[in-house]
């Protein structure tokens, strides 16, 4: 229940980071203040790191009543030559800046190092030039996650096109359907992905695509080497195309507010939107909240699992690590390929110092037992993040305690893809941490909690999680639909961004998210966080994951139904579902009892891991005729089992 959520126990700052950062927490405070009061001033400087052709005078210009948003107005720079070019300029050019660990574990290690980087970009640009593309266009990427996904993305950025990133395990439709949102003409592809030994037809998904959407011209990488049919005066190959293009290509001077990139959101409330983030400030927040929160050393390795079809990839596998220097573990595999400890054994293998991934992976492993985890040397590491959802304190704790050996500092980071970055996370060296909770705001970020009203809640307290004032990474509309971003994030409550995340401010002024706003339940009049009894229910040695929603019901008002899936090797048992019962009494509290256990193998996930609870929610309400837009799920086949299950109660 918001106001009586579990004091979990604050784990202090780990010696070896409070020593490694010599950061305190009076410096965060005094950072933070100087971030809002002397707000210009403060990134002014933070923008300084980074190259501009011309530097901005103006620094934030923005309303969110009407909404209009600007950073760095009048300054000209490339996020590209800020990523690469400025690297090798500067005589880091022999420092890795990827490295490629391939789906097969015994298969080829690639290293680029940032000259590398930097010629094989400037092949890229010219390719896409030689095609057709030119400043401005919109240019598709479906992509495997190997290194000329990221090239394609900073080629574009060097001749000033627009990229729009796709998932490599969406489907044609889904593909079709963002080609076209966005006019886009030209497409970035492989032959063919892989994950987890499984092959993904990524040409022949173009062109059934492209059925639906024609687009001019088709770019093919050969990665597999698999035979894909090519069309005649459409589809062209990477390696033959780039043949004899010139070894130059100046970046091309943007505007800080001119468009860098579009992306979709992952889908899980409903038609998903085609965020538009612009130059300027997206590459200075990027650059910010990548040096802050990851306290990236030089010669560190660092990891994020994410793919760069997610925003998390953009900005902390693509433009805040290479702006900011460092060497990037891309990664094509999938964790439980060949086996469960396949996470584990890349971060041994090439020593990762610094390893960030989502709660959905964290919870899978989990399941699987500590083995996998300490058969491996891992003392590399030196900072665990996670993003994306919710963490359960249970799962926090076996992060912190079985992968980190209770040593290093976790981050809980929460941002969204209208973010562009970091929002709320503690910073390891300054932050004691508090497993579930996000943390405080970086710097710049107004968070405000507003009850049912839209008034601000002072001090602790809960509601809906909104930010009052502009940052530099923030999104600055719906891709050819401004109208959509003013209505979806700026109608609820005037004059401040909502989020659409429900959210507990502690006393200690640190942030609980509780899910999303559509996901908070009211029984007999209580509200409650669907993550609180997702939490509570994790916390049972035999419980893998549980996802909750409401349902109607006659007398309460809403009912709590709880989907569950047990740990490998564990059967649902009436008994059990009894003892779940009583954990959620014990822990919430007797109103927080579920009516409904459901045990299901698995829950249906959108294809970046969250939980789908929009349709667990029809399913618990027996309405199986509107479950929606199920075309970004990663299983659709799962919801035929869920919804037998539910008859069968
Ligand atoms: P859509 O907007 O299409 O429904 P989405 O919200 O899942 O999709 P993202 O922008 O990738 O798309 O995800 C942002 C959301 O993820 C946040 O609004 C929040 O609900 C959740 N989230 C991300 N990080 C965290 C975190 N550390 N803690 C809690 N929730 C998080
Ligand atoms: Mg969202």
């Amino acid at each position: 229940m918001s106001d009586t959520v579990t004091t979990a126990d604050t784990v202090p700052v780990p010696a070896s980071a409070k020593e490694r950062t010599g950061c305190t927490l009076e410096q965060y405070d005094a950072m933070y203040r100087r971030s809002i009061e002397a707000s210009d001033a403060f990134w002014t400087e933070q923008a300084r790191r980074l190259d501009w052709f011309r530097a901005p005078t103006t620094i934030a210009e923005w309303s969110f009543d009407p909404v209009s948003i600007k950073w760095f107005a009048d300054g000209t720079l490339n996020i590209c030559h800020n990523a690469v070019d400025r690297h090798v300029n500067a005589g880091r050019g022999d420092t890795v800046a990827l490295i490629f660990e391939p789906d097969d574990p015994d298969g080829a290690v690639r290293r680029l190092t940032y000259a590398d980087l930097q010629r094989e970009t400037i092949r890229m640009a010219n390719t896409l030039r030689k095609m057709g593309v030119a400043k401005g266009d919109r240019v598709t990427i479906y992509m495997p996650m190997i290194p000329e996904g990221a090239i394609a993305m900073l080629a574009c950025a060097r001749i000033g096109a627009v990229h729009s990133v796709i998932f490599g395990g969406f489907s044609p439709d889904a593909i079709a359907g963002r080609i076209e949102d966005c006019a886009s003409d030209w497409v970035v592809t492989a032959d063919e992905g892989l994950r987890g030994s499984k092959t993904i037809p990524l040409k022949a998904n173009v062109d059934a695509a492209l059925e639906k959407a024609p687009a001019k011209a088709v770019l093919v990488i050969r990665h597999t080497g698999a035979d894909v049919s090519m069309k005649d005066g459409r589809d062209h190959w990477y390696h033959e195309l780039s043949e004899g293009v010139s070894e130059e290509c100046p970046c091309e001077a943007m505007s800080a507010e001119d468009p860098l990139f579009i992306l979709y959101t992952s889908g899980s409330t409903g038609k998903p939107k085609g965020l538009l983030h612009t130059t300027g400030g997206y590459a200075v927040w990027t650059e910010t909240t990548f040096r802050y929160v990851f306290d990236y050393r030089p010669g560190e390795i660092y990891w994020c699992t994410a793919d760069i079809g997610w925003v998390t990839g953009h900005s902390y596998i693509v433009y805040g690590p290479l702006q900011a220097g460092a060497t990037a573990l891309m990664f094509e595999g999938v964790p439980n390929w060949p086996d469960h400890d396949r996470f584990w054994a890349v971060c041994a293998k090439h020593k990762v110092n610094i390893f960030y991934t989502a709660p959905t992976a964290i919870r899978a492993l989990m399941r699987e037992g500590a083995g996998h985890v300490t058969k491996h040397d891992l003392s590399s590491l030196r900072l665990l993040g996670t993003v994306g959802e919710p963490i359960n304190p249970e799962a926090w704790r076996w992060y912190h305690d079985t992968v980190g050996k209770g040593e290093v500092p976790v981050v809980d980071t929460w941002w969204q893809t209208e973010t562009g970055g970091i929002m709320i996370t503690t910073l390891p060296g300054a932050h004691p941490m508090k497993p579930g909770s996000a943390g405080r705001p970086f710097f710049g970020v107004c968070p405000e909690i507003v009850d049912a009203d839209g008034e601000p809640i002072e001090g602790a307290g809960s509601g809906n999680l909104c930010i009052t004032r502009s940052w530099p990474g923030q999104a600055r509309t719906v891709y050819g639909d401004h109208e959509r971003f003013v209505q979806t994030y700026f109608s609820t409550y005037a004059g401040k961004y909502f989020t659409g995340d429900g959210c507990r401010r502690d006393e200690d002024g640190y942030y609980w998210i509780t899910g999303r706003v559509d996901d908070v339940i009211n029984v007999s009049g209580h509200r409650m966080g669907t993550a609180e009894v997702e939490s509570a229910l994790v916390l049972h040695p035999k419980v893998a994951e549980a996802a909750v929603v409401g349902f109607p019901h006659d007398i309460k008002g809403q009912g709590i139904y709880c989907y569950v899936t047990l740990i490998a090797g564990e059967e649902p048992s009436d008994d059990l579902a009894e003892e779940l019962r009583q954990q959620v009494r014990k822990e919430i509290g007797p109103i927080a009892t579920p009516d409904h256990l459901h045990f299901t193998p698995a829950l249906p996930k959108t294809r970046s891991g969250k939980i789908m609870r929009r349709i667990l929610r029809k399913i618990a309400e027996n309405d199986y005729s509107s479950l929606g837009d199920t075309s970004t799920l990663a299983d659709p086949s799962l919801v035929d089992g869920l919804i037998e299950g539910r008859l069968n109660r």
